[in-house]
């Protein structure tokens, strides 16, 4: 297994699987898995996201729906197109881009998703199934980190984990996952103490901060596997990058296996969204979704 965990060719492979699904499903079922993305408002980084998104929904062969909506809609409209959506029989995943205008309550429309098709796994019923061990359509990020720790470490039995960020997006979720893998979970977060005696404790680290190269090398154990949620925007020498919240030069050197930023975690969020569809369409039909 090489030392930088290469997230970009693992989520190729792996869209190559969810084309291979999506095919037997089209043969055996009849069944094409659709996803329907809604986005409400201008903001650049969400257009790219969306557009992104529907560009690999097609090219695994599953049908694509975008809703542009503008920024001013009203919540109650907004509900409504969430409501028809749950209604269409051909639409098997909606995703409501985040974040939404603040005139509109969040919590209001991700709860609105039927749970059969919340592929973004952020309704309180999906979130609840999780938590207690059950059949989950579970958040997108997560599922992709530990995914790329499985790929790394094979079996995760009895590992000392810890998570870094206590999110209901990235965080918390992980660490139930992680939980489910038998791992030995602890979440840290801006009021725990002395954190890198924390993480010098753990075999898998899951940094999901939001804070610029914070993890030092000498702060891990050695050969620990060190999965990097972060996406900074930072500037050095006078130009735009992009940074994790792990301090890659000085990380690289004591893990035994480290996802790099870009090219790790960040393409895994959308081929687990399609992975999700999949699962989400074969559900709501009743089959047995293929192996992905
Ligand atoms: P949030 O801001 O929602 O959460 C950050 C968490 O980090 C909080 O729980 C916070 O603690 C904790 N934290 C902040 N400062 C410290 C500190 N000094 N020490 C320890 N813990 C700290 O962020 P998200 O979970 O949404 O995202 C985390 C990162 O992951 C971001 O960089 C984001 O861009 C990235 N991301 C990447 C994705 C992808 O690859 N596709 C998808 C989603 C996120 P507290 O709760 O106490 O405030």
């Amino acid at each position: 297994m090489p030392k930088i965990i290469d997230g970009k060719a693992f989520a190729a492979a792996l869209r190559i699987r969810i084309a291979k699904a999506v095919a037997e499903l089209k043969a055996q079922h009849n069944l094409t898995p659709g996803l329907a993305v809604v986005l409400v408002g201008e903001d650049p980084a969400s257009r790219v996201y969306v557009a992104n998104k529907a560009k690999q929904t097609v090219e695994v062969g599953m049908n694509s729906w975008e809703h542009k909506l503008p920024a001013d809609t009203s919540e109650a409209a907004l509900l409504e197109l969430v409501h028809q959506l749950n209604r269409d029989s051909s639409v098997h995943g909606i995703l409501v881009q985040m974040p939404l205008p603040k005139h509109i309550d969040s919590a209001k429309v991700l709860n609105a998703i039927d749970p059969a098709k919340d592929v973004d796994g952020f309704h309180v019923v999906n979130v609840g199934r999780l938590s207690t061990g059950q059949e989950a359509l579970t958040a997108c990020t997560p599922v992709g980190c530990v995914m790329l720790a499985k790929h790394a470490l094979g079996k995760l039995d009895g590992l000392e984990a810890v998570v870094i960020g206590r999110s209901n997006i990235v965080g918390k979720p992980v660490a139930q996952l992680l939980l489910a893998e038998n791992c030995t979970v602890t979440i840290a977060h801006s009021k725990s103490k002395d954190l890198p005696a924390i993480t010098r404790r753990a075999d898998l680290v899951i940094a999901a901060v939001g804070r610029p190269e914070m993890v030092k090398g000498d702060w891990l154990k050695p050969g620990a596997c060190v999965i990097d949620v972060g996406i900074n925007r930072i500037e050095r020498d006078g130009k735009k990058i992009l940074v994790g919240d792990c301090d890659f030069a000085s990380c690289v050197a004591v893990a035994g296996s480290i996802t790099p930023v870009p090219g790790g975690v960040g393409p895994m969020t959308i081929a687990c969204l399609l992975h999700n569809t999949v699962k989400a369409a074969a559900a709501i039909k009743g089959v047995k979704a293929p192996e992905m």
